[in-house]
């Protein structure tokens, strides 16, 4: 007999997590959240430190790759996304931002005016309680001095112009996820190791899901995609909900002709400075290899140490373009990381990036032969106005790290190195930028979905998670993934609690 539930929940990633906590809310309701990895019980996740380790993982991240984009040089950058409990929120550096108000009001989607929002956000937070990072560096603490007038205390803010120490998803030193947060405590029924192929139908109406393994499973009220950004629209399109001609191509048959599946594809694009010097950031060097050695008993013993460093430690935003509103983040880290292929190198140093908090270019994200590879396309510098601004805001970037008070702790820069401007300089980001690992928009709200995450032509079927963004928040977007998939439950839970009354 085909196991029965009340509602699938497909993903338990940042946004699954937290529609199964407002599911688990209706008395007596049976929850399923089926996730296509493994748990996340694994001391590298919650060691933040571990993320390092974790990024290498064939089997706790999806390590999807972009097609060759021809702006960006006709290169492939890479697309790395959690696969456990706690979806990319357990492989990620747990820094923790809404985002800004203007964000929100600019969706113009009934229901997500950033008063609203921000309730949702406090609601959030009083399960993730987000704080300052506990054992930040010295050269953290002094790049978030670098704007004056920032309380040193507060996090730096997309709102205004401002520097500071970030603070991050941990509890008593370690990762502390949404599958922690709102997982565990939902009451919600947890199946790991099972990937979604697609949803099944009768008629118009939602009725369960197939694994890729063949095994049907039926949802009585509904089916909820928190799958993310590339994978919520590629099980959507294997249902045959997308563009048309797309499907068609494809070989699957059309269910509901959605070209705005798929569509919208942004992230923030990113670009990194590095600098290398003896005596500055943490690195492998013969000085500091004692200090790494001890370092699992340090983190065992007093949650302190190197290893408890979620690496992106503080940060800044800033303007470059036309008006006041920061335009720019900087994610400041205090480690020298390799930038010719190898993440580790011998040496030590620090690390700042410049990424676009609002990027105009988009790309597609598409369904070709193998239904499981999906052709992802960022189009990154798709719009040249995105590779202006990058290089505004790297020389701005050089003239903060200029002036950041970081003593004998100061490294010359070693890639792309200071003669590295103008022209240079916009070739050399042109051709080595990566993004900011925030892809979003491919299924938005006002778009395939109705304001309250419904799928549009279909009944008892909802996305929820960072693909619903019609456009990207201007900072890291773990934090709003988590109220969306907290605001979409609820709309979820009411429908049902309606149904029954
Ligand atoms: C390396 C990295 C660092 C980052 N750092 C930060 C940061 O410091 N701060 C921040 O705010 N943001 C950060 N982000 C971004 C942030 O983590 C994401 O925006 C957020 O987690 C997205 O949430 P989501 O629910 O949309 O997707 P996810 O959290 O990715 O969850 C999707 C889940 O669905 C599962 N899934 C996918 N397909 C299927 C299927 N077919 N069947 C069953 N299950 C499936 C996946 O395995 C995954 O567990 C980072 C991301 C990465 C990758």
């Amino acid at each position: 007999m085909t196991p029965e539930f009340d509602h699938i929940v497909v993903g338990g990633g940042s946004a699954g997590c937290a529609v199964a906590a407002r599911l688990g809310e209706q008395p007596g309701a049976r929850v399923l959240v089926i996730e296509a990895g493994p748990s996340d019980r694994d001391i590298r996740v919650r060691v933040p430190f571990g993320l390092v380790h974790l990024l290498r993982s064939d089997r706790r991240n999806w390590k999807r790759k972009t097609v060759p984009m021809a702006a960006a040089g006709g290169r492939a950058v890479s697309v790395p996304r959690g696969k456990m409990l706690g979806g990319s929120g357990s492989i990620n550096s747990m820094v923790w931002f809404r985002g800004c108000r203007a964000d929100f009001d600019a969706w113009n989607v009934p229901g997500w005016d950033s008063d609203t929002v921000w309730d949702a956000f406090d609601a959030v937070e009083a399960r993730m309680s987000p704080a300052r990072l506990p054992n930040p560096h010295p050269l953290s603490e002094a790049f978030g001095r670098s704007l004056a007038a920032n309380d040193p205390n507060a996090p730096p803010t997309p709102e205004r112009t401002s520097a500071g120490v970030f603070h991050c998803n941990m509890k008593d030193g370690a990762r502390w996820s949404a599958a922690d947060g709102f997982l565990r405590p939902s009451g919600a029924e947890v199946m790991t190791d099972a990937e979604v192929a697609h949803v099944t139908f009768d008629g118009a109406r939602a009725t369960g899901v197939v694994l890729r393994d063949g095994r049907a499973l039926h949802a009585r009220q509904g089916v909820v995609l928190s799958a993310g950004s590339i994978e919520s629209p590629m099980i959507l399109m294997r249902s045959g909900i997308g563009p048309g001609a797309n499907l068609r191509a494809a070989g699957i048959t059309v269910h509901v002709d959605a070209p705005g599946v798929g569509a919208n594809l942004h992230d923030h694009p990113g670009f990194g400075l590095h600098f290398k010097g003896s005596g500055s950031g943490y690195g492998l060097t013969l000085g500091q290899l004692p200090m790494w050695a001890l370092s699992p008993f340090q983190w065992l013993l007093t949650r302190s140490g190197r290893l408890s460093s979620n690496t992106v430690e503080a940060g800044a935003f800033y303007s470059v373009g036309d008006g006041d509103a920061p335009d720019i983040q900087t994610h400041f880290l205090p480690f020298l990381m390799g930038w010719q292929g190898r993440s580790i190198i011998w040496g030590a140093g620090y690390f700042a990036d410049v990424c676009l908090c609002q990027p105009r270019s988009r790309g597609r994200l598409s369904i070709g032969r193998d239904p499981y590879a999906p052709l992802i396309d960022l189009n990154l510098f798709g719009d040249d106005h995105d590779l202006d601004m990058m290089v505004k805001g790297v020389a701005r970037l050089r003239t903060l790290l200029a002036d950041a008070e970081f003593g004998r702790r100061r490294a010359p820069e070693a890639f792309p190195g200071p003669s590295v401007t103008g022209d240079a300089l916009r070739e050399v980001i042109r051709t080595r930028a990566g993004t900011a690992y925030h892809p979003v928009g491919t299924v938005a709200l006002g778009g395939p979905l109705d304001a309250t995450g419904a799928v549009k032509g279909v009944q008892n079927l909802w996305v929820a998670d960072a693909s619903v963004m019609p456009r990207i928040t201007s900072a890291n977007t773990n934090a709003p993934s988590m109220m969306i998939g907290w605001q979409i439950g609820g709309h979820v839970a009411t429908q049902a609690t309606r149904k029954a009354a």
